[in-house]
């Protein structure tokens, strides 16, 4: 695809979807309606769609509860006891991970938990933890309880990174400036890889050379990357990530999360953590005997056999990762995006009327953009609402718009556009 200058136009939209190779993949989802109208969905950041193919992926694990019962666990083309299986190669594929640094298990905030449990190791001087101010609040619940877990006051042991007064982002350089300065202190650097708030993609590369190098470890909460920018875990070093995937990754609401662990640690047998059934060593599982021995890998930090019909419904959204490919998909949501932004500037205003929060670089950010409108916001968001646009609204003053490149189209944006105009007219 060129990367032709932007027009506000219904034309130029309409070409633009012409000549964009992922645009079937919209029809692989069910896009909700209002008004007897597909909605403007932009709020894959927090919700994806249904793919259409996974009430069948549901349905098959359902019919063969209903034919086999528990022998299930066992028959079939994947037995229930494998059922995580087919999900590791396209995981590790948008992790930029090897298969075995990955599973899909649990939810976000217990798979935080766990793997803080493996990779907060406070010592001596060194017990503090390096995160963004402005963290989802869950981030901040489990950073806070797993201090005070070990005895510290969050105060004391939690050092929060704020933009400089006047900026809304943080600044790479000054990242690693405050891990240098405390470099002594430091236990662990534990950030979000996309900012929920601001959409910032931090670089993540550099922030893991940086900690690592101090022999600092490094984890990050990847609930707004996966899916949406790529990710390259395994070479920069990363100790530890989890995830979530009903944002980006489209796989139903509250189902299954999953952990990264770098193949440095996956054969350490000696790493604390909270053992399970399904993390011993998978060979020797139904022998039933008394002493844990973790499987290598990821894997070792099992703790429960696997949620098979939410892993059904995981599966059927991976599947269709694979067949479009990260690189076609970030392609499409960098021209997307910064359609966005074009339609936002021509039909807003300027500076007066709204200040877009996200980095302005494609390489700094995924597709979401956040909006900040100085006057009357809420009301503003609630007209776009009433008119058919699906985003989120997050105090003070934020609406968060993310066209996600699997469904959403440049026609949506430019449908966007016109809505925003016509709101506008109305308001005056
Ligand atoms: C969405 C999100 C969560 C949600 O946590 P759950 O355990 O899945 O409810 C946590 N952290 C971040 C950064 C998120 O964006």
């Amino acid at each position: 695809m060129d990367v032709s200058p932007y027009v506000f136009s219904l034309d130029f939209a309409r070409e633009m979807d012409e000549k964009d190779p992922l645009r079937q993949f919209r029809e692989k989802f069910y896009i909700p309606e209002k008004n007897a109208k597909p909605v403007i969905y932009f709020c894959g950041n927090s919700l994806g769609l249904q793919p259409k193919t996974v009430a069948a992926h549901i349905n098959k694990d359902l019919k063969k509860w209903a034919d086999k019962g528990v022998d299930g666990h066992f028959e079939g083309t994947v037995p229930w006891v494998d059922a995580r299986k087919p999900s590791k190669p396209i995981l590790a594929n948008l992790l930029g991970a090897l298969p075995e640094e990955v599973v899909a298990m649990n939810s976000l905030s217990v798979n935080l938990h766990l793997l803080l449990v493996s990779f907060y190791r406070p010592e001596g001087k060194r017990f503090k933890i390096l995160t963004e101010a402005g963290a989802f609040p869950s981030d901040q619940y489990i950073l806070a309880s797993q201090v005070a877990y070990h005895g510290y006051h969050p105060d004391e042991a939690i050092i929060e990174m704020s933009p400089r007064p006047g900026e809304h982002l943080l600044r790479t350089n000054d990242i690693l400036e405050k891990i240098r300065e405390h470099r002594d202190e430091l236990a662990l650097v534990m950030m979000s890889g996309v900012q929920y708030y601001t959409g910032q993609f931090f670089d993540m590369e550099a922030i893991g050379k940086e900690a690592s190098s101090h022999e600092i470890k490094v984890g990050f909460d990847l609930a707004h990357a996966i899916g949406n920018v790529p990710l390259a875990m395994h070479d920069w070093g990363v100790d530890f990530a989890t995830w979530c995937s009903y944002k980006y990754l489209n796989s139903g609401p509250g189902n299954v999360s999953g952990i990264f662990v770098h193949q440095k640690h996956g054969k350490d047998k000696n790493i604390p953590r909270f053992a399970g059934w399904w993390g011993h060593d998978e060979g020797k599982r139904f022998l039933m005997e008394k002493t844990f021995d973790p499987m290598p890998g990821a894997d070792g930090w099992l703790l429960s056999n696997d949620p098979v019909l939410g892993l059904a419904a995981h599966q059927a959204s991976l599947d269709i990762f694979a067949e479009a490919g990260m690189e076609k998909i970030r392609t499409k949501s960098e021209l997307l995006t910064g359609y966005l932004e074009f339609v936002i500037r021509e039909t807003i205003g300027g500076p007066e009327e709204f200040l877009l929060i996200t980095p302005s670089k494609p390489n700094e950010r995924g597709c979401q953009l956040s909006l900040s409108i100085h006057k009357a916001g809420k009301e503003i968001f609630d007209s776009w609402t009433a008119k058919g646009l699906v985003a989120d609204w997050r105090n003070p003053n934020v609406i968060r718009l993310a066209p996600t490149p699997l469904y959403n189209s440049f026609q949506d944006v430019f449908a966007f556009g016109k809505m925003v105009q016509s709101s506008m007219k109305e308001g005056q």
